[in-house]
């Protein structure tokens, strides 16, 4: 039926890079087979699943949506596909994605446009659209997308699905093609809060393969899905610098309908100030390219991935192939990161900008001294149209202003639904949690919904 649904649809939403059929149709048969033999099946068994084209798959092309890793065909599995495979998911394809997952709008993609289902001359919201239309569109059930500045939250809000992006380090990002290492995370979609901690529990975990994993007992997220907050006495902060300029006013009108709702279930809420919250775009578009940059030398021609053939020597070969393998974005955000981190400018701006990172840290958690989740805007719009903002790069990166705090902090962040504008596009809330407060979001996101 997935598949059915992905032929009928591609032509108009373009979700998948590489739709693997044949693939898919192996994995479910060994599921049928476990059942035909009484053998214990996992807790994913035949469900249909959409996996962000940064993930690698062995066997299976892994391009970042970059002509760079055009060729490229892993020789292994990251840990989070093997988990699935284990869990006896299906795999239907690889999701669209700005190239190298830089962008907020799926437009930087090096192959193709993904739209947004609920207005095809709208975008789905980057970097992982490909990822929230395939589930938006019901093209697959859940899938997977990684998020550094939000890009679960944002296409999530922008086609109404639930999508998180889970505390730092619970997921690991072994086989996650590098963008910004201190802030990648990997995180689920769902059409439900539920799909969504189902899909959780199977791919948290500690990995040994990823220095940065966390070493702990991973709860059962669905235990969380409580129909409502009164026996919890819950506490929720609304972070009041958000509701400020630059706000769609029917966003504010929508987000304020949903924490009255959030009241009536019997929350305690509170305005919350995070006053240097405004300060983490700034801080991230210096940290995020200087990650960046560092992590994308090793597309050089020479190990994997794209060579140009047009090269009389070395120097040339690298500067050849990295001019026609990489986009204008991904230049950029190369040419910023290289900037920030050159020695005479390394104090004033990535110095600076880790400095500011703490201060943000710092109202979270005297934030979350007072309250248990916070709650806000996904994003200052709705989904915009195509087209729209890719000329302007500052525009665009404003679309995760509310987001990227998030990420600078090692946050649980989701996103929900909680209504629509008047066009009839989605519009979404933010749930954010402490260090590993996934628990509490998924409570109130699951009585909210
Ligand atoms: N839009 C942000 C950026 O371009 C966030 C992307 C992401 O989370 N991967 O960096």
């Amino acid at each position: 039926d997935a598949l059915d649904r992905i032929q009928a649809l591609e032509p108009k939403i373009h979700s998948f890079l590489h739709i693997t059929a044949d693939y898919a149709l192996e994995q479910a048969r060994q599921v049928d087979a476990k059942i035909a033999a009484g053998e214990e099946i996992g807790m994913l068994a035949g469900i249909p699943i959409g996996i962000k084209d940064n993930m690698c798959t062995q066997g299976i092309p892994t391009t970042c949506a970059s002509r760079i890793l055009e060729n490229f065909v892993p020789p292994y599995e990251s840990t989070v596909t093997q988990k699935l495979k284990d869990a006896g998911a299906v795999m239907v394809g690889k999701t669209n994605l700005d190239e190298f997952a830089m962008g907020s709008s799926c437009e930087t993609s090096a192959y193709q446009q993904t739209a947004n289902p609920w207005d095809l001359s709208r975008v789905p919201g980057g970097s992982s659209g490909g990822s929230a239309t395939a589930v938006a569109a019901s093209e697959c059930v859940v899938a997977l997308g990684s998020d550094t500045g939000g890009s679960i939250r944002l296409p999530a809000s922008f086609c109404g699905i639930v999508g998180m992006k889970p505390t730092y380090g619970l997921v690991s990002r072994y086989g996650l093609v590098a963008y910004a290492s201190s802030l990648d995370q990997i995180g689920p979609f769902g059409r439900s809060v539920e799909d969504a901690a189902i899909l959780l529990n199977a791919i948290a975990g500690y990995d040994p393969n990823d220095s940065t994993s966390l070493k702990l007992e991973i709860p059962d997220y669905t235990k969380s899905l409580q129909p409502d907050l009164k026996s919890k006495g819950l506490k929720i902060g609304i972070i009041k610098e958000t509701f400020g300029e630059g706000l769609d006013p029917v966003i504010a009108q929508t987000v304020q309908n949903a924490i009255d709702q959030l009241k009536s279930l019997g929350a305690e809420v509170q305005e919350i100030s995070c006053p240097r919250f405004r300060y983490g775009l700034p801080a991230y578009y210096i940290i995020a390219p200087s990650e960046a940059s560092a992590n994308l030398a090793r597309y050089d021609g020479v190990k994997y991935g794209f060579r140009t053939p047009e090269a009389e020597n070395l120097l040339e070969m690298y500067k050849k192939t990295r001019a026609a393998g990489f986009g204008a974005e991904v230049k950029r955000r190369i040419m910023l990161g290289t900037y920030a981190l050159s020695a005479g400018y390394y104090d004033a701006y990535y110095l600076k900008a880790q400095k500011v990172r703490t201060l943000i840290k710092q109202d979270f958690e005297q934030a979350f001294e007072k309250v248990d989740v916070l709650v806000c805007p996904t994003a200052p719009t709705p989904a915009f149209k195509a087209g729209e903002k890719i000329s302007d790069p500052l525009t665009m990166y404003l679309s995760d202003l509310m987001t990227i705090p998030v990420n600078l902090s090692g946050l649980p962040g989701m996103s929900i639904p909680c209504g629509f504008d008047d066009q009839g596009l989605p519009i979404g809330m933010q749930l954010i949690g402490k260090v590993l407060g996934e628990e509490q979001v998924f409570q109130v996101a699951y009585a909210y919904e």
